[in-house]
């Protein structure tokens, strides 16, 4: 006997919401969360092991609440001038974001980004109490300047969350969009850049944009380019009165001790972590190309996943390559899937695979 979701006193605005929930399943070739499918180089493994040992033995202790050796090593990484008071980082990215939220947002409050977009901006707005408000793009999945700044301005809300680029389509984001959005909001602009390491080096980071603009925030992760999504570290930079707001909203302690030495220890390697991002670029553009040549219609992207269309039936295409042993990503757009660059054999796995299966309408 069990009881379900109903009969239990839920909060009203929880009923009828569904979790997060990408399939996990173990197959040899997984490339549907858009992870760095390369395994953290073992010298660099391990020197973070020999500072977690060092943790450990501290560990009867609460960690330090205010994680300062990791700031200092985010505002490094980042450069641009940072300081680690202009630093916040938390368990993943989305815990970083459920913060600007629980701070920004919240009970009749709204949140805003433009759809397609990354699926846990809604579901975070909405389990911290505030409202989801879909702005749209073009059919290419861009947004000018224009459209976005009046989308934004008619919606008015407190939270807008700017993906760039964006997942899950790939799609850039020119920064006088951010700017336009800027001008044309009140609230809080989060800039998304979970996937800036595989743009082109030549562009710039919404990071330049931050001098002057308060309700500016640039939140980052180590999930993808960094290769350290198991460890659940995503960070933010934005004015120090920002990470003062963040700090009424965390949990006490909330970055272990073995979490802060482990994410250190990681930055003091970033180039050698980020070492395999050329060779991920390389891998989407060999995906893009024999997409192409496939006949399907790969989606710009300066991530490290591609969101092609041209797919018959969706659902058959991913479950014949599931039976392949190759895991890739429906995410609900009709007539495209989603698929994230891996590493060379990962992604010969996958396009051998498409190829088999001949699913192109
Ligand atoms: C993967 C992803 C994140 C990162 O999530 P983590 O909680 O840091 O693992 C954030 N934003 C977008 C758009 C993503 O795709």
């Amino acid at each position: 006997m069990s009881a379900g979701l109903d009969d239990l006193p839920l909060r009203d605005d929880l009923r009828g919401m569904k979790p997060y929930g990408a399939p996990q399943a173990p197959l040899p070739v997984a490339l549907n969360v858009n992870e760095n499918t390369h395994p953290v180089p073992s010298e660099v493994a391990d020197d973070i092991l020999d500072s977690i040992a060092v943790a450990l033995r501290e560990v009867n202790r609460y960690p330090d609440r205010e994680f300062t050796a990791l700031r200092e090593g985010f505002a490094g990484y980042l450069g641009h001038g940072l300081t680690s008071d202009q630093i916040w980082a938390a368990n993943g990215s989305n815990e970083v974001l459920q913060h600007v939220l629980q701070a920004f947002a919240g009970p009749g409050r709204t949140a805003f980004g433009f759809a397609p977009t990354y699926s846990m901006y809604p579901l975070l707005s909405r389990s911290t109490g505030a409202s989801w408000v879909a702005g749209e793009r073009e059919s290419d999945y861009t947004i000018s300047a224009e459209s976005a700044a009046a989308q934004v301005a008619e919606a008015s809300p407190d939270v807008v969350f700017l993906c760039a680029p964006n997942n899950p389509t790939g799609t850039p984001l020119r920064l006088d969009v951010i700017e336009a959005v800027y001008e044309a909001s009140r609230g809080v602009v989060v800039v998304d850049e979970a996937y800036q390491e595989f743009a082109p080096r030549e562009e710039r980071s919404a990071l330049t944009l931050l001098p002057g603009r308060e309700r500016l925030v640039v939140s980052r992760t180590m999930s993808k380019a960094f290769a350290f999504a198991g460890a659940r570290v995503g960070y933010l930079a934005a004015d120090p009165a920002v990470i003062d707001a963040l700090r009424l909203v965390r949990l006490p302690y909330h970055l272990s001790a073995l979490t802060q030495a482990a994410a250190t220890a990681a930055l003091r390697h970033a180039p050698t972590m980020l070492g395999m991002v050329d060779e991920i670029v390389a891998q989407r553009d060999r995906i893009s190309a024999t997409l192409e040549a496939l006949g399907y219609d790969p989606h710009e992207s300066w991530t490290n996943f591609v969101l092609f269309g041209g797919v018959d039936d969706p659902a058959a295409t991913w479950q014949a390559l599931y039976d392949e042993g190759v895991l890739i990503r429906d995410v609900g757009i009709p007539h495209h899937l989603r698929v994230t660059a891996g590493t060379e054999a990962e992604t010969t796995a996958f396009l051998d695979a498409l190829a088999s299966i001949d699913s192109a309408s």
